[in-house]
């Protein structure tokens, strides 16, 4: 985990090739463990767009420097912007209708806009917000202050101008005038590639174990996003996992996946899926893990009331084992890469760590902040369910 999350990884995305030396990494522990690869090599490569910030980002509101990662973001699918903006102050009555926002978008050209929304959590809400930001990015930049935590992530597309999400602490009705350095580099067709072991079982069946190994990069070159609990633990994890099936065969065949591009939109996994390097019909789960960096009040499984009897034996294994404190149970969502598999058929669960302290999508997710509390009885935990898979 450590060694994926070092700067040396660039946040495993978009900037220095990141995920391409996370990905020769992850290749080079399987050649080392002695998984065998699918095809002539560990790699499935595929490509997709995506909106990158390799150049040096610079915002200062009212003269004053703010930090990147710290006090600001730029959005993901933010365009360029050089120079001095006066700031013009919007809440939600100037942009309600199609009429009063024709007029307010007249008097805010060759300005920034700067919005400053209610706290909400109303589905609805957010949604009408986010369109009228990304509309907004179509005359010129556009500031959104930020009561909250920012949390950053990853665009396919590049809007014409950048949205910068300001800590609220950092502007105020009263700021006047933000000068803006703001240059994105949109990848076209960028390379990308999961990486695929496998370790032959008894059976004839196959069991996936996945995780992603992709993060969110930089944003410029001075904040760097490391992905520790999402997913260097996850991907640690799956390493951990393969290390052992292959000195302790399984029932079943193990195809060991790291996938790529899922911050982007489980890009990754639904090349995989589409792609079938192995029968998905003969695949009896999928076990994927995503965010597995504590611990402390058991674990998550998403799914498990789609696969009841998988989840039940997983419950019944930690029961007797005295693993973690709680394997709960969650429904169906696509909210990481088994998703694409489970739209196709698969039977999949998805494993995520509950409790004790976590940062999720920003500078502050670094190896150092994580408990790693229930890591080796997690280990424990799968290593006996996925062995015995029927
Ligand atoms: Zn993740």
């Amino acid at each position: 985990m450590d060694t994926l999350t070092s700067p040396a990884f660039h946040g495993r995305g978009y900037v220095q090739n990141g995920q391409g030396i996370a990905a020769d990494f992850i290749a080079r522990q399987f050649a080392r463990m002695g998984l065998k690869p699918v095809k002539d090599d560990y790699f499935q490569p595929f490509a997709f767009n995506v909106n990158s910030f390799p150049d040096s980002i610079g915002v200062r509101i009212d003269g004053t420097v703010l930090q990147p990662g710290v006090d600001y973001l730029v959005h993901p699918a933010s365009g360029r912007a050089e120079g001095r903006y006066d700031l013009v102050h919007l809440t939600p009555a100037d942009l309600f209708s199609s009429e009063r926002k024709a007029m307010t978008m007249g008097v805010v050209t060759g300005k920034a806009a700067c919005l400053h929304w209610p706290a909400t959590s109303n589905a609805d809400s957010l949604k009408r917000f986010a369109a009228l930001e990304q509309e907004l990015m179509h005359y010129g930049p556009v500031v959104k202050v930020n009561a909250g935590k920012l949390t950053w992530s990853v665009s396919q597309e590049a809007e014409p101008f950048p949205l910068v999400e300001v800590s609220a602490n950092m502007i105020s009705d009263s700021s006047a005038v933000i000068d803006l350095h703001v240059r994105n580099r949109m990848l076209a067709r960028n390379p990308a590639r999961n990486v695929l072991g496998m370790v032959k079982g008894k059976g004839k069946g196959w069991v996936i174990v996945s995780a992603h190994y992709d993060h969110l990069g930089r944003m410029g070159p001075d904040a760097l996003f490391p992905g520790a609990n999402d997913n260097a633990s996850g991907v640690a994890m799956l390493l951990s996992l393969a290390e052992w099936f292959t000195t302790h065969k399984p029932k079943q065949n193990i195809l060991f996946v790291a996938f790529a591009g899922e911050e982007a939109g489980l890009v990754g996994s639904e090349w995989c899926a589409v792609d079938r390097p192995i029968d998905l019909a003969k695949v009896k789960l999928m076990v994927n893990l995503d965010i597995l960096g504590t611990g402390d009040d058991g674990v998550m499984v998403v799914n498990a009331t789609a696969q009841p009897k998988h989840y039940d034996r997983l419950v019944a294994l930690n029961t007797k084992g005295g693993f973690v404190k709680e394997v709960r149970s969650r429904g169906p969502a696509c909210n990481s890469d088994h998703c694409p598999f489970v739209q196709r058929g698969v039977p999949a669960l998805f494993l995520y760590t509950l409790g004790g302290a976590a940062h999720y999508h920003d500078v502050l997710d670094t190896g150092a902040s994580l408990s790693l509390t229930e890591f080796a009885d997690i280990h424990a935990l799968l290593r006996a369910f996925i062995g015995t898979i029927k």
